[in-house]
């Protein structure tokens, strides 16, 4: 069985940053949907918007996606791993992100089964 979606990986524009979201994308949806997804997870994403949205004073001066973890003063990730937040690398034992101080809604894929 083959799914028909694309992978589009939205990157963090932090210098050095290695965070990376996959988000799948269906052939035809419009453009920054993969952009949408990933702000539901917490990136901030400036780059795909209007224009009209700087209203405020705040807003940065040149358009940049941030990733959790950066916005959260916690990047940039600098080890990738298999947070589904920010691609960082997470901590087994917690099964919180390193980076993004997420926890993981799955557990991590590598993580060993303990045989009954
Ligand atoms: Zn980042
Ligand atoms: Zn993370």
């Amino acid at each position: 069985m083959s799914l028909d979606v694309h992978i589009h990986v939205v990157r963090c524009d932090t210098p050095q940053c290695l965070a990376a979201f996959y988000a799948t994308v269906t052939p035809g949806a419009p453009e920054g949907t993969a952009q949408q997804q990933a702000e539901r997870i917490g990136w901030r994403i400036t780059k795909h918007k209007p224009f009209d949205v700087w209203d405020d004073p705040f807003a940065p001066p040149e358009p940049e996606d941030l990733c959790p973890a950066c916005q959260a003063g916690r990047g940039p990730v600098t080890a990738t791993g298999t947070c589904c937040y920010c691609g960082g690398r997470t901590t087994v034992r917690t099964g919180t992100c390193r980076w993004c101080d997420r926890p993981q809604p799955e557990p991590a894929r590598d993580r060993q089964e303990t045989p009954q």
